[in-house]
């Protein structure tokens, strides 16, 4: 078997021996009946770190994020966001089908939002217009290159939001890579939103599972559309047992990811055509223009292929590549080379 060195995603990770063996004696339950213990340690954790009340484990980020506008909001509200989110653009349009809401799109700067945009874009109070009820927040910012949302401006929007009678929600499926990159708490960033969203199969390395936290009364209505939407599991344990053990072992470890993610932007931005600034790079995700080599992303991803490595193109003229659990700092020096071999049309 050909080892890939595989940047496409952070979610590419597989369980580790060790992590697959925490899975294999989990001690489980009926989680639909509240009865996983394995599963009642993980929501009692995540909702602690993250300074909540309380937190549900669910299958994924997507449900994660749509449970929590589902259960924010009413058919018909709108729910600011930042135009190049996750929720908006990545979960199948969950938010009009699942809720009905609409988005009130944003443009950001790299996914992150300034408090003054946001107050120009709530709805006054008038029958003509929809009832902006929420604000969503991204930390770290995906399609943003992974950009961290400095504390002062969630601050700022969260007391805006207040201010207004509006909700915030976070969706944190790196919120991780941005507490490790900064040393500020997870319950920090926390604080400044009402319900937060958290993935374990991202760069924590688990296979499956995302966690929503909030109050007691926000994580009551997320239960019943969890189980609304089909997202009640039984012995899923042996699930949750790989997100505790990535809590244990694997939060510390995303700096090295950091790491990596920088040596490819600094290695990257010395090859001809490639634009890029290795200071917008801070955490693990490395995303670059490629319109100056003359070659589309999707041809540049198949050479890429045929070296082992695999990358993502965005369009035309972007390339994402993401560390992880599973790269290692050779496989950076790796990369490099193989990318200044198809760069320089070798
Ligand atoms: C991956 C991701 C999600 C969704 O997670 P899935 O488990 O793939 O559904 C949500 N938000 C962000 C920012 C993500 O990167």
């Amino acid at each position: 078997m050909i080892k890939w060195i595989d940047l496409r995603s952070d979610t590419v990770t597989r369980p580790t021996p060790v992590m697959r063996k925490a899975m294999s004696e989990a001690e489980v339950g009926d989680d639909v009946f509240g009865e996983d213990p394995t599963v009642n340690a993980l929501q009692e954790r995540v909702a602690k770190m993250l300074g909540k009340e309380a937190a549900l484990f669910v299958p994924s980020g997507t449900m994660a994020n749509q449970l929590a506008i589902k259960s924010h909001t009413q058919p018909g509200d709108e729910v600011i966001i930042e135009a190049t989110s996750h929720p908006y653009n990545f979960e199948g349009g969950g938010g009009a089908v699942l809720s009905g809401i609409q988005f009130h799109c944003l443009k950001g700067l790299r996914g992150i939002l300034d408090a003054s945009q946001i107050e120009e874009a709530i709805r006054p109070d008038d029958h003509h217009f929809p009832v902006t009820r929420l604000i969503c927040l991204e930390n770290t910012h995906n399609r943003g290159g992974g950009a961290i949302y400095p504390i002062d401006k969630m601050a700022e929007i969260y007391w805006l939001a207040k201010s207004k009678g509006l909700l915030v929600h976070l969706d944190g499926a790196r919120l991780w890579n941005a507490s490790v990159a900064t040393r500020i708490g997870l319950h920090e960033y926390g604080q400044w939103a009402d319900s937060v969203s958290v993935c374990l199969s991202k760069g924590l390395g688990a296979p499956i599972g995302s966690l929503v936290a909030g109050s007691r009364i926000f994580i009551d209505r997320v239960h019943r559309f969890r189980k609304m939407f089909g997202g009640g599991m039984r012995q899923v344990g042996i699930i949750a047992s790989a997100g505790l053990y990535a809590l244990d072992h694997h939060i510390e470890r995303l700096k090295e990811d950091h790491q990596n993610a920088k040596r490819l932007a600094v290695g990257l931005k010395e090859l001809k055509g490639v634009s890029l600034d290795p200071k917008h790079v801070e955490t693990n995700i490395v995303i670059f223009d490629v319109t100056e080599t003359g070659k589309p992303g999707f041809q540049i991803a198949e050479a890429m292929k045929r070296h082992g490595i695999l990358i993502h193109a965005f369009g035309k003229t972007q390339i994402r590549l993401v560390t992880h659990l599973d790269i290692s700092s050779e496989d950076i020096e790796m990369a490099l080379n193989v990318f200044a071999k198809v760069f320089s049309g070798k």
